[in-house]
């Protein structure tokens, strides 16, 4: 579609000209209920100016059907205006109004505005999601984020629904079967973050005041709403006591009155990320709605998520990037914030755990592919910025603001944040806006700050810190330095820029009661190669130097071979939460990298994992060891490594405190890794209720984790699995399902999986997901290498004919990633070298993939030893 991929030119071209004055939207969605209909009708008419009168420009819109295009009272030719992608604007004047009219198509994909309808009750559900450019596929607009404007929304809707949008309601009027849904004006926001909800949701309600500063009082009204079939599970208090807490925290820190009225939170169903920050319209995933017992983690994870987007209010919404190549500007801060706001603000305490051991994980794996980038990138076009939402816009810019505030202090970090608050509020900003603010508060001077910002957000690449110790004849230190490595674990990579690190280093001693304490802590500032750390001379030697302890910095922690050593005897015996969990993370970067043999790693989960209290790491290491054992060990040590987690993960689960999450944890991770007829007897006992084991409740979510995991076994069978549906008849017991369907041992089940997401675009994102979600399975390495083939013949159509979203879901989800070998590598390169001209997207997610499987390559070689 020509004009689809919005590039940066146009709209910097397009912001030159045109200012937007308003936009008034009514969206009838009566239609929505009736599955025949695909489309519902969009009206926009939008005030704009134009800085050249005679200039021409264009409005953006995806739509099967324009009726009507009226430019300052003249009615254009729909057919001669319109190319699918763009409304051609010729002949401005200084001042204008633009009236189209479209047929908008009902989503499918959750881009622009989905519908649902829900398999409990019938009831349909609808909700837009925009991000980055999708606003115009459901009305005429100018998509970029810098041409803000205030939105009036106006929908009319079925008479029974309640309607949410970025506004507040002025009023609604019943006509017939119909309702009219007034909001009220908005403030001036950019056209991905203005969002509608509607549907038969439920709804809880709640308010949250404050004395302001001139001893006014702020009101804001909270709302929480999901599904009705989901109500009995949803836990709105709980929800609103974090909701509270953040409104609290954020007001205390920002000194800037919450901007936007009230606000609601919609978990809405198939949602294609964690949430979205629309202004006074939060959207989340209704996973967010437990169905099930989870453990506290995924409690903490969404009270993250909660304050994430909250952070947004202000630092994204209120002030928000020119264009996406400073996306970090607001990605970053709220990443950083979520769990800054969680560890001071709620009962969440591992936030900082969480955020060392699993948030930079994604980090670090993003920050080695051969695609990575600036913290602060390059984006050409709104193909690239999709794309762009990804573990160094928000894991790695997060760890460098964590850094940021190391380096400049926590004050002059919330001072500066302040200001940039007052001078931009309801404006657009770049890069040097954030420093120039950042440079007065810290004291520090605009020089430092350019260059701290050169180190950190305009270079790609992690460095390495590794301690080196010397001690003398009486065994005390006499030097303790730390060296920095810029040299990537793959040969063909370019070496990565060194850096200015903030960092503590600490020494752990062992005491008399085997625990492994922090006797000795000190901060410096690792510059070059080469860094000496003062103080510590003298000191007995530790037998675990770790460097970057306290996770003040970004950078992949390595040991010398005595600490190394103490870990394959003693890492259980690390007693503070975060220096564990930075050393689990570090053995997994070590293992990814080929410097630890992966069956030395599966060592230390099988020996320690079953010590570590911290839920989120426990979680972790789980499905790092799955990952290992899959991709990581050599092909001749898999069977041993299948076993031994196996009856790990059994002896663990009947040792856990009945009822504890520890127990479910290990529930979940024995039927991932079951094994040998005995295990599976267990696994169908406890489904048939036949097997106990006390305290752990087997409920619909294990269920469906039983069930998928004796379908990959070929112990489950249509009519069972059909039978599980009908008792869980829901959207989650769809998906699942599904995955279970797709899971099985067969030919034809594979075929039907690849055929179900190939051979149509009708399937709906999440069910893609479930699709792709069984077809690969490790132990069916023999079934699913035939499509291979098939998938590198496919890659180019399905970038063109589908939606970007299900796309990346097919490029990612069905990359033969399982079939570790030359021939697959090699595939995988031919079609790289014959398609030089693909899609820079899709190329980007080929490479990738491609060089997660030569990193498995390596770490196999490593394992071979
Ligand atoms: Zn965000």
């Amino acid at each position: 579609m020509p004009g689809k991929n919005l590039s940066r030119d146009e709209a910097q071209q397009r912001a030159g000209l045109l200012s937007v004055d308003g936009y008034e939207i009514h969206l009838d969605v009566t239609s929505a209920p009736d599955a025949t209909a695909s489309t519902f009708v969009s009206t926009t008419t939008v005030r704009f100016r134009c800085a050249e009168p005679g200039a021409a420009s264009f409005a953006d819109l995806l739509a099967p059907r324009v009726r009507e295009v009226t430019l300052n009272g003249r009615a254009l030719d729909p057919a001669a205006a319109y190319d699918g992608a763009r409304v051609a604007l010729a002949d401005l004047a200084a001042e204008n109004v633009l009236v189209v009219v479209a047929d908008c198509a009902y989503s499918r994909t959750g881009e622009g505005l989905h519908r649902f309808v829900d398999p409990v009750d019938g009831e349909t559900y609808l909700y837009t999601h925009y991000e980055p450019a999708e606003a115009r596929r459901v009305y005429a607009n100018f998509e970029q984020p810098d041409l803000k404007a205030p939105y009036r929304f106006t929908v009319t809707a079925p008479a029974g629904w309640d309607v949410y949008s970025n506004g507040a309601e002025e009023s609604s009027t019943v006509d017939g079967d119909a309702r009219t849904w007034r909001f009220l004006e908005t403030k001036p926001i950019s056209t991905y973050l203005t969002a509608v909800v509607a549907g038969p949701y439920h709804v809880a309600r709640d308010h949250w005041s404050r004395e302001l500063p001139d001893g006014s009082t702020l009101e804001i009204p909270l709302a929480a709403t999901c599904r009705k079939s989901l109500a009995p599970y949803f836990d709105a208090e709980e929800i609103f006591t974090v909701t509270k807490q953040g409104l609290d925290f954020f007001h205390e820190e920002f000194q800037y009155p919450y901007p936007f009225g009230k606000y609601d939170q919609c978990f809405v169903p198939e949602y294609n990320i964690g949430a979205m920050e629309n202004p006074g319209c939060v959207t989340f995933k209704e996973d967010f709605v437990f169905r099930s017992k989870v453990t506290e983690a995924a409690y903490e994870a969404r009270a993250n998520v909660i304050l994430h987007e909250m952070a947004h209010m202000w630092f994204g919404d209120l002030v928000t990037m020119k264009w996406w190549d400073d996306l970090w500007l607001k990605e970053s801060f709220a990443d950083f914030m979520g769990s800054f706001a969680q560890q001071e603000a709620t009962k969440y305490q591992a936030a900082w755990v969480t955020f060392a051991n699993q948030r930079k994980a994604w980090a670090y794996r993003q920050d080695q592919y051969p695609t990575t980038h600036p913290i602060t990138a390059d984006i050409r076009d709104v193909e690239d910025a999709k794309l762009n939402f990804d573990g160094i816009t928000y894991a790695k810019g997060a760890s460098v603001l964590k850094q940021l505030v190391a380096y400049a202090g926590r004050d002059a970090f919330f001072e500066g944040a302040r200001r940039y608050f007052q001078q931009h509020a309801f404006g657009n900003t770049v890069l040097g806006d954030l420093l120039e603010v950042l440079a007065v508060t810290s004291g520090r001077g605009e020089q430092a700050m350019r260059d701290w910002a050169a180190a950190w957000l305009q270079t790609a690449g992690v460095n390495a810190l590794t301690p080196e110790l010397t001690c003398d004849a009486e065994g005390r230190i006499t030097e303790l330095a730390v060296l920095q490595d810029g040299t990537p674990d793959d040969s063909a990579a370019a070496p990565r820029d060194l850096r200015p690190h903030r960092i503590a280093v600490g020494l752990y001693s062992r005491e008399s009661d085997g625990a492994l304490r922090r006797t000795a802590r000190v901060e410096l500032d690792v510059t070059g190669a080469r860094t000496v750390a003062t103080g510590l001379a003298g000191q007995p030697r530790p037998a675990l130097v770790l460097v970057n302890d306290d996770d003040l910095t970004y950078c992949k922690i390595r040991f010398d071979a005595d600490s190394l050593a103490t870990l394959r005897t003693s890492l259980g015996a690390i007693e503070e939460p975060l220096a564990r969990a930075l050393t689990w993370s570090a053995c997994w970067n070590l293992t990814r990298d080929g410097l630890l043999p992966a069956r030395d790693y599966l060592a230390l989960v099988l020996r320690f994992a079953g010590q570590e209290s911290d839920i989120g790491v426990l979680q972790s290491l789980h499905t790092q060891a799955k990952g290992a054992l899959e991709v990581f060990v050599d092909p001749a040590y898999r069977a041993e490594g299948a076993r031994l987690l196996a009856e790990c993960a059994l002896r663990e689960l009947r040792a856990a405190n009945p009822g504890s999450d520890h127990q479910l944890a290990w529930a979940r991770f024995f039927a991932a890794t079951a094994h040998g007829a005995e295990d599976f007897g267990l696994l169908e006992g406890l489904l048939a209720g036949t097997a106990r084991i006390d305290g752990l409740e087997v409920d619909q979510d294990l269920r469906w984790s039983l069930w998928i995991a004796l379908a990959a076994a070929g112990r489950a069978t249509v009519a069972e699995l059909d039978a599980e549906l009908k008792r869980d008849n829901t959207a989650s017991g769809g998906q699942k399902a599904t995955q279970a369907l797709a899971a099985r041992p067969t030919a034809e089940a594979k075929a039907a999986a690849w055929s179900a997401v190939a051979d149509s675009d009708q399937l709906p994102n999440a069910m893609v997901g479930a699709q792709t979600a069984g077809f690969a399975q490790a132990g069916q390495r023999e079934l699913t290498a035939p499509y291979t083939a098939r998938y590198f013949e496919l890659l180019e159509t399905i970038w063109a004919e589908r939606s970007i979203e299900i796309a990346i879901r097919f490029v990612g989800g069905f990359f033969p990633r399982l079939q570790t070998d030359r021939a697959t590598l090699e595939a995988t390169d031919a079609w790289l070298a014959g398609h030089p001209a693909a899609a820079p997207a899709l190329r980007r997610l080929v490479l990738e993939c491609r060089d997660e499987l030569a990193r498995a390559l390596r770490a196999q070689a490593a394992d071979r030893g």
